[in-house]
């Protein structure tokens, strides 16, 4: 087993799509070659039935991007959102609940949702995704999407670290993580209420997510929400570490592609 990287930050349509070329060029390419030659003596096997459906499911963008991929390689593909393979993880791997919110953190704030023990798509397959919800009605710092306090400008790496940077003392770190871990409280409450989620589960760095800022998290969610109804609900670290969404993808793809649940 090896270890591949290609960076991505910021890239999107064709970009993309090459990116992930240059990624699997190496390890599939020679089968890509092999199975390009035999090409010539049997017919190209039809692609099965559920990837072709997946792929309309997708939409324009991601659809058209699993076709390349698809065809670069001859190989039935499917295309995923990684916060929604991290909650596929965690629900497989990680004993994750029927009803789980798993909030991915990194550069941004993504989320996956798992309600009855099935990934949520949702209409515009953007199901969980509070990342760009406006938290509070204090404005906040400016947002990439326009807007102005999203959960993102609160929570995502890259601010957090900048706002502990310009801390002063320990009390001063210590507020800032706890002010994070209140607003991903309080864009929570009404999900967790709304679907009785079981549990919700943060992956992202460890050293600005446990500790004071899921502290807050947990007590503005118990201060916001019923506890009778509520009261049992779990939010924790995954255990599961960078791997996550891997793993969540290899779910998805025994699933999909091999009918194994
Ligand atoms: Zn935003």
């Amino acid at each position: 087993m090896g270890r591949a990287e290609v960076p991505v930050r910021g890239i999107t349509g064709m970009e993309a799509v090459d990116a992930t070329y240059r990624l699997l060029d190496e390890p599939v390419g020679e089968r890509h070659r092999i199975r390009h030659r035999h090409r010539h003596r049997q017919p190209r096997p039809r692609r099965p039935r559920r990837h072709r459906r997946l792929g309309a499911q997708l939409g324009g963008t991601t659809s058209r991007s699993s076709r390349l991929v698809a065809e670069r390689y001859d190989l039935p593909t499917q295309v995923a959102n990684d916060a929604n393979m991290a909650a596929q993880g965690e629900r497989t791997f990680g004993g994750a609940s029927a009803d789980t919110m798993l909030i991915r953190v990194g550069r941004g704030v993504g989320s996956g949702l798992i309600v009855g023990g099935h990934l949520v798509h949702g209409s515009g397959f953007a199901a969980g995704e509070i990342g760009h919800v406006v938290v509070g009605t204090d404005g906040g710092a400016d947002c990439a999407c326009g807007k102005a306090g999203c959960l993102e400008t609160w929570l995502a790496s890259p601010r957090l670290e900048a706002h502990l940077a310009d801390a002063a003392d320990d009390a001063s770190r210590v507020a800032v993580l706890r002010e994070a871990g209140e607003r991903l409280g309080i864009a929570l409450g009404p999900v967790v209420a709304a679907l009785n989620l079981g549990e919700v589960i943060l992956a992202g760095p460890h050293d600005l997510l446990a500790g004071d800022l899921l502290e807050a998290t947990a007590e503005t969610l118990r201060s916001r929400t019923m506890g009778e109804l509520h009261g049992d609900l779990s939010l924790r670290m995954t255990a599961l570490g960078r791997d996550i969404v891997v793993l969540g993808a290899v779910v998805t793809v025994l699933t999909g592609q091999a009918g194994i649940s």
